[in-house]
């Protein structure tokens, strides 16, 4: 038996179905479950939640006898110095796909070494571990259908149970867990998901491939930022959703792009297939999308749901995101970036994957595509409610005109006209 392994949380904030946390309470007398905050991270409207989630994880842990230890600094340094303090010579974590992430791994793997500590990573960040399904040609898969193929006839590994009991050595002290500012919008941590996903599960995944897109019904699960931060494991999600095919494949889609993102790290900043293209530095126009003011009412909709929220229905991520790189022809990183400051669920992988393949320069194979952001409306928001919900200045407008409130007689006092051309 091994005497002390130290357990590096990242985003897998849980205690259920966590392979590593797991393997080390069966293996080791002692555990040391160890979170690092780390300055360079810029977790922006995330603090409240990941604040949460530590929280809920440290009471997990102590009801199992153990506690989260919490340091800030350096990953890699703190980890070392913890693994020192407690004399603990093995140092385990789950593995992650960010090209930030896969340095920090490097990192820890070579200083690791020169401490003479075993270093190992483990699954419980997707369902199926990137880099596990692989095309006949190539490194990753580069098209959807074929490794959604692939991916659902590959064995999964079984769902691992908590600890029943996580001990820790003598003296350690625990450190203080960063404090919540601000409530978030949705509640953090792996206990206060459980209910709302049982709940979802038994009244909603029937719907799920009728209701997903209906934007004013707003029927999705909402469970990203939990899978964000791995309060529930993708895993487990799968599993118990597996009768609705129409769920998994979404989760398919995120398995996808943290494939992709691990064979290809530089996603977030280079295009995935380079494309010639002349975007517009139209910095008005930009500030124009992010405050929800381009004059579209289901772009806006969309843009103050972001903003009010903290997340954004994903048939509007997809509207806002078409209008941005096809219409105003802008970059897709300036949409990406303001995303990643304000969503709860912001992560690299689906982030950059989904802001790509709008844009045309990711893994859509019909890369010209663009959405009728009118069409888009009349289809999913036909009643307008989504739009009157987050666009209150234009609620008294008749139905017929809610997507259009231009051809009115006369503009609508609070509410720009359109700052670009309306694609008809
Ligand atoms: C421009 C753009 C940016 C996006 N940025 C992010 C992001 O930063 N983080 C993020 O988690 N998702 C992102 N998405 C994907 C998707 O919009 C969200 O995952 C989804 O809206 C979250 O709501 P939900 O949990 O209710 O989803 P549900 O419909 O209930 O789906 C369940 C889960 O499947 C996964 N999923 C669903 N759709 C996708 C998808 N297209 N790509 C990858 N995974 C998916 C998510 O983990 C989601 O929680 C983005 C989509 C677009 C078009």
């Amino acid at each position: 038996m091994v005497e002390t392994v130290i357990v590096l949380f990242n985003r897998d904030l849980r205690v259920r179905d966590h392979p590593a946390l797991a393997a080390a309470c069966a293996e080791a007398r002692h555990v040391v479950p160890l979170f690092v905050l780390d300055p360079a991270v810029q977790n922006r409207g995330r603090a409240g939640f990941l604040a949460e989630s530590l929280a809920d994880l440290r009471a997990s842990l102590r009801d199992l006898g153990g506690d989260l230890v919490v340091r800030r600094g350096d990953p890699v340094a703190e980890t070392v110095r913890v693994a020192r303090d407690v004399g603990a010579s093995a140092v385990w974590a789950s593995g992650d796909v960010s090209a930030f992430a896969r340095d920090r791994e490097r990192r820890l793997a070579r200083d690791c070494r020169t401490e003479r500590l075993e270093f190992r990573l483990f699954p419980g960040v997707t369902v199926v571990p990137p880099g596990l399904l692989k095309p006949g040609r190539g490194d990753h898969y580069q098209v959807f259908t074929p490794y959604w193929r692939a991916w659902t006839v590959t064995r999964w590994r079984e769902v691992v149970a908590a600890p029943e009991q996580v001990s820790l050595p003598p003296g350690v002290e625990p450190g203080v867990l960063p404090r919540v500012r601000g409530r978030p919008y949705l509640p953090g941590g792996e206990s206060r998901v459980w209910p709302r996903l049982e709940l979802w599960l038994r009244h909603c995944l029937t719907g799920y491939a009728a209701g997903h897109d209906d934007l004013a019904g707003d029927r999705t699960s909402r469970l990203s930022p939990y899978l964000h931060f791995g309060c529930v494991s993708p895993l487990e999600l799968a599993r118990l959703a597996a009768r609705n095919e129409d769920f998994v494949r979404q989760l398919c889609w995120r398995d996808f792009y943290h494939q992709v993102t691990y064979a290809f790290p530089d996603i977030s900043r280079r295009d995935y297939r380079p494309r010639r293209r002349d975007w517009n530095e139209d910095k008005e126009a930009a500030d124009a999308w992010r405050e929800g003011l381009t004059g579209l009412p289901i772009v806006d909709a969309g843009m103050r749901q972001l903003a009010a929220e903290g997340w954004m229905h994903n048939r509007a991520r997809l509207i806002v995101a078409s209008y941005l790189t096809k219409t105003l022809q802008i970059h897709w990183r300036t949409g990406a970036d303001h995303f990643a400051d304000l969503l709860l669920d912001a992560d690299i992988a689906n982030n950059s994957g989904n802001w790509q393949w709008v844009a045309g320069t990711g893994n859509d194979t019909r890369p010209n595509r663009t959405l009728n952001p009118i069409r888009q409306a009349r289809k999913f928001d036909p009643e307008g409610e989504y739009v009157r919900r987050y666009v209150p200045e234009i609620n008294s407008i008749p139905d017929k005109s809610i997507h259009e409130p231009w051809k009115l007689a006369s503009p609508v006092p609070g509410y720009p006209a359109p700052i670009s051309a309306v694609p008809q």
